[in-house]
């Protein structure tokens, strides 16, 4: 069993969440890295040459959701976001780490997750996509 009752009651796992799914590898997907707090894969639409995602092991569905708490994880997350970035290679060219919180940022995923994003010239950072 790859979950438990206790877990489950935690809400550190979602039965019926994507990457939590992934996360715990009832799901396949291409793996950069793992620890213990969290997995790095490959973006599966990728909006850039290097797209990997860094998802927290534990269900955070919404940044606004973060507690003190998250705090240590949230720290960890960004220091893999500039590991994965040597890892693929970006890291002298540059790159961006992005959250997407919400319907306005287009967060299609509630699962808490950092973007790592590089490999080329990217867009202007928050273009809006109607008049503002
Ligand atoms: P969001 O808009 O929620 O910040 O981004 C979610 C990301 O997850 C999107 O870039 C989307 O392409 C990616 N994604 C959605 N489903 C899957 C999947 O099954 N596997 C992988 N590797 N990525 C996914
Ligand atoms: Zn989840």
């Amino acid at each position: 069993m790859w979950w438990t009752a206790e877990e489950e009651k935690q809400q550190l796992r979602q039965p019926d969440c994507l990457f939590c799914r992934i996360v715990h590898g009832e799901l396949p997907s291409t793996q950069i890295y793992e620890d213990e707090q969290c997995v790095a894969f490959n973006d599966i639409n990728p909006v850039a040459n290097v797209h990997a995602l860094i998802v927290p092991r534990e269900h955070v569905t919404y940044l606004i959701g973060a507690t003190e708490q998250h705090e240590p994880l949230i720290g960890h997350l960004m220091r893999v976001g500039a590991r994965v970035a040597r890892q693929t290679g970006i890291e002298d060219a540059g790159y961006r780490l992005a959250v997407n919180q919400g319907v306005d940022a287009g967060q299609i995923v509630e699962h808490l997750h950092i973007h790592v994003l590089g490999g080329g010239q990217l867009d202007q950072l928050g273009t809006p996509l109607g008049p503002i």
